[in-house]
């Protein structure tokens, strides 16, 4: 299948072709850790996810890199505070940010390097940039000379004059250009250090991606990702490092995902209206999360807000019901039915059922070909949902004894759902979590409740039933209306 990308670098979608035949090697800059994981943070891993997950079906071997950043100045500015050392920050925070990436089935990262792991490779990474004559040590520091570099600038597509005039120079007198970044810090008295030919210092930002990247995927891979307000400086200089040192192309394609937005505002730390992950999983099943990151395309704004996570969870639980009406039909559970790992053979459509789900199937496909358009992909999914609600009914699948071949071929229909939700990673497991039965109380009042909607329902008082709905909704208590009867669950 003819993969296109939007390819950063060169401004244009092109067809996917890989370094290495067969195999693909992805680099995603994450965290720094020294705050909980907000919301924004779960972008990249899940877009990146998701990317891996398609092109591993296609047949490739992908192998995924997020890197984690524990020694920076944020770092050490807030350990100070907290009155914990970097490295004890350091890793409550990455297991903050591992538990969510778990809970959001980001299953795909193969290796999660940290900087502090990767000194020796950074700094030889440094002293050969030095011997090349692209960096010059001064005063314990040491920095990148972008004037040495001819092509610095390419992936802004701007020229250093005007990336200076953007960049947020630092007033040094050991820079010979003011556009030169620090490859190497040199110790402050009571910050993290390490020996080095330049004396004690920590390293820059911007060379730990490019030296652990370089040690997991080798100096020339295929896609580099992370979020748009990493261009710059970050991903420029990433850039400039890596190819002045090793003399290769870096990465071949550049992917920048949107960031989130709240009403007209980016969602950021400065605006002071980030959600931090955990917070939010209290209200809201990370798989309500998950589907709002793919709901657009990777590379628009992400909106966020309350009334959009119950709109989706609506959306969500349209296929939740759908599943418990799989298993009533066919007996059997719609988590355990088998995912096709790789591109199978194309779906034979032909007459019936499968005739209609085959050519959805492809459109799924290429909307996903075509620079990994989630959201146009998931639409797909929506399509196919009633077309199988109405596939059931005209078939009476609910009714005694339909015929073995109508229900064989909605066997069929829902495996292919199964196989492209997966390649989303969404429908997984069963979320819900059926009340305990020693939960009385519980299940009492929210029966009672139930029954108050079916007297308000029945008195024409729509608005009071809906109210009573959304506010269960709200308390993650999903109310289901089947054949008369309403049953609860929750999740
Ligand atoms: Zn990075």
């Amino acid at each position: 299948m003819r993969v296109r990308v939007y390819n950063t670098l060169t401004r244009q979608k092109e067809d996917f072709k890989t370094v290495a035949e067969g195999r693909v090697g992805m680099y995603v800059c994450g965290p720094t850790v020294y705050k909980p994981s907000h919301v924004g943070h779960m972008v990249g891993p899940v877009i990146f996810d998701t990317i891996k997950r398609f092109l591993s079906f296609l047949g490739y071997q992908v192998t995924l890199v997020v890197n984690i950043t524990d020694v920076d100045d944020k770092l050490i500015v807030e350990s100070a505070k907290r009155g914990f050392s970097v490295t004890q920050l350091a890793e409550t925070i990455t297991a903050d940010y591992l538990t969510n990436l778990r809970l959001l089935r980001v299953d795909g990262i193969d290796h999660f390097p940290r900087a502090t792991a990767h000194i020796r490779e950074i700094i030889d990474m440094i002293q050969g940039l030095i011997a090349k004559g692209f960096a010059y040590p001064s005063g314990g520091d040491v920095y990148f000379d972008v004037t040495r570099d001819e092509d610095y600038g390419k992936l802004c597509n701007r020229d250093p004059e005007q990336l200076e005039a953007g960049a947020r120079i630092e007033v040094s007198g050991l820079k010979r250009n003011p556009g030169d970044f620090a490859l190497w810090k040199r110790a402050k008295p009571g910050e993290p250090q390490w020996e080095s030919p330049w004396g004690p210092g920590r390293p820059g930002w911007h060379i730990e991606c490019s030296a652990m990247s370089m040690k997991l995927l080798g100096p020339s891979f295929d896609i580099h990702g992370g979020g748009l307000d990493l261009q710059f400086p970050h991903h420029e200089n990433e850039l400039a490092q890596s190819e002045s040192f090793s003399q290769l192309p870096f990465a071949r394609f550049w992917l920048h995902n949107g960031l989130m937005k709240t009403g007209d505002k980016k969602m950021s730390k400065s605006e002071g209206n980030e959600i931090v992950v955990t917070e939010l999983l209290k209200k809201h099943h990370p798989e309500t999360l998950r589907y709002l990151l793919l709901s657009s395309h990777y590379r628009s704004p992400i909106e966020y807000s309350e009334d959009r996570l119950l709109e989706l969870r609506r959306s969500l639980e349209s296929f939740y019901r759908f599943f418990d009406r799989f298993k009533r039909i066919t007996g059997l559970d719609y988590y355990s039915l088998p995912v096709t790992a790789k591109q199978s053979e194309p779906v034979q459509g032909g007459e019936g059922l499968m005739g209609k789900i085959a050519p959805l199937r492809q459109s799924f496909l290429e909307f996903m070909a075509d620079d990994f358009n989630t959201g146009g992909a998931l639409g797909i999914l929506h399509e196919m949902l009633p077309i199988l609600n109405r596939f059931a009914d005209q078939a009476g699948l609910e009714s005694a004894g339909p015929a073995a071949r109508a229900r064989e071929e909605f066997h069929q229909g829902v495996l292919c759902l199964r196989e492209l939700f997966s390649l989303m990673g969404l429908f997984l497991e069963p979320i819900s979590t059926p009340a305990a039965a020693s939960d009385q109380t519980l299940d009492g009042v929210v029966r009672l409740l139930i029954d108050l909607r079916a007297d308000a329902r029945k008195n024409k008082n729509f608005a009071l039933a809906d109210q009573i709905r959304k506010r269960l909704t709200e308390l993650n208590i999903t109310l289901e209306d089947r054949q008369g009867e309403t049953t609860w669950r929750q999740g």
